[in-house]
């Protein structure tokens, strides 16, 4: 049931908008950098990208010039026919996989939705008709069409759209030595997040790891890498499965690989690739010449330093947010992360935490209730961490007063 809560009576059109997002109390009209601008002209740090999204920034002068060039020659041809930006970009997201074949989408959700689709492809093809099931992993999240709702754990975005596919389990990341009796001979697939995003920044552990590998020899059962947060640079690797040794069948992208464009993508390897044919999915804007060149671009920019710069100021981010905990150690659980994803956990309801860093020009996020998530653009620098903590140090300073005078 949706009232009409219009969030900004100075935007009308808002009124006319589907009322399923709680929106911040501001308007963006314009970005620069890692700064975003609102309509009345105040700056705000952007720590938080779009949710992992802007990874150059706004306003990137290469990404604009790329894109608007692009825009002046050819955006759409459909997938009828072949694009060589499209061909360029499979052949850079295999090699920086290791996998072997990209098929090219718009989004995260779609990205894990044509996983799933071709995890029981591979098993129908091969006459094992039966062998439908997946299993994920408590916390999840994969989207929210049919197929990766399926397969997200919580309750909350679950229950109003069931039934969903009814043969998935969820097993406990924090237990991997009881992963082993969830996988069998009709799994077809086992889906994980190396880092847990809206879960609340939780990475997983090489003991995981090893148990998904061990359940794969044992069964068979594929195995998906939603890196649709965690991938494309953002830890520092291209995949965040890296740090861990994860080796997936079948990885998705999305989110930062189009820096703002909506790209996804989901990369096979041949194995699994040889089991599909023409008809078995599509898509009809997925990997078009304007997409494919702004993911290239992106990747340009990786390749290019970014991947470089992000650890540096990923190790300065950590410390810094380990002595923000230390002062703050009355309210912060936990700092948690790898890369440009952080978690400041509080012993409380993060929401005020955030609405008092906006008031004070920060952008970050709340994630599992008690979760300050931070996912800066990749261009972020070190006098921005130093800012951004200044900011995150006031807020938790107002919020926790706040709570005592209540
Ligand atoms: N998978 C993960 C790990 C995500 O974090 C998200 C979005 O937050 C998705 C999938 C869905 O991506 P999208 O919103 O682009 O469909």
């Amino acid at each position: 049931m949706t009232t009409d809560t219009t969030h900004d009576a100075r935007n009308l059109d808002a009124r006319h908008v589907l009322q399923i997002y709680k929106r911040q109390p501001v308007v963006f009209v314009r970005g620069d950098g890692m700064r975003l601008i609102d309509d009345s002209g105040r700056a705000y740090l952007d720590f938080l990208s779009g949710i992992g999204v802007a990874s150059l920034g706004h306003a990137h002068p290469r990404l604009s010039a790329a894109i608007a060039e692009q825009a002046a020659t050819l955006i759409h041809t459909s997938n009828l026919y072949y694009h060589p930006w499209q061909g360029e970009l499979a052949a850079r997201l295999t090699r920086l996989t290791g996998l072997d074949r990209a098929f090219l989408c718009n989004s995260g959700t779609e990205a894990n939705e044509a996983c799933l689709k071709f995890a029981r492809r591979f098993w129908r093809t091969r006459g094992e008709t039966d062998r439908s099931k997946f299993v994920a992993f408590t916390h999840s999240f994969h989207g929210r069409t049919m197929g990766s709702l399926s397969v997200t754990w919580d309750p909350h975005y679950r229950e109003p759209f069931t039934p969903l596919l009814s043969d998935v389990k969820f097993a406990s990341p924090a237990e991997p030595w009881l992963l082993d009796a969830m996988v069998d001979e009709d799994t077809a697939a086992m889906i994980i997040e190396p880092i847990q995003g809206e879960g609340g920044v939780r990475p997983i552990s090489r003991e995981l790891v090893e148990a998904i590998h061990a359940a794969r020899k044992r069964t068979g059962a594929l195995v998906i890498a939603d890196e649709v947060q965690s991938g494309s640079g953002r830890t520092g690797t291209f995949l965040g499965g890296e740090l861990v040794g994860l080796a997936p069948d079948m990885v998705a992208l999305g989110k930062a690989l189009g820096a703002g464009v909506p790209v996804g993508a989901a990369l096979l390897r041949q194995s699994v690739a040889d089991m599909l044919s023409p008809g078995d999915h599509g898509t009809t804007y997925g990997g078009n010449p304007l997409a494919s060149r702004a993911a290239l671009l992106f990747l340009d920019e990786l390749e290019g330093g970014l991947l470089v710069s992000i650890r540096r100021v990923a190790a300065y981010l950590a410390t810094r947010l380990r002595e923000l905990a230390l002062k703050h150690a009355d309210v912060v659980r936990e700092v948690r992360g790898a890369g440009l994803i952080a978690a400041v956990d509080l012993a409380f309801d993060a929401t005020p935490v955030v609405a008092a860093a906006l008031e004070r020009g920060l952008l970050v996020n709340r994630t599992a209730t008690t979760v300050v998530r931070l996912l800066p653009p990749f261009i972020v620098t070190e006098p921005d961490v130093d800012e951004a903590v200044a900011i995150l140090d006031a807020a938790l300073t107002a919020a926790t007063l706040q709570g005592v005078q209540r």
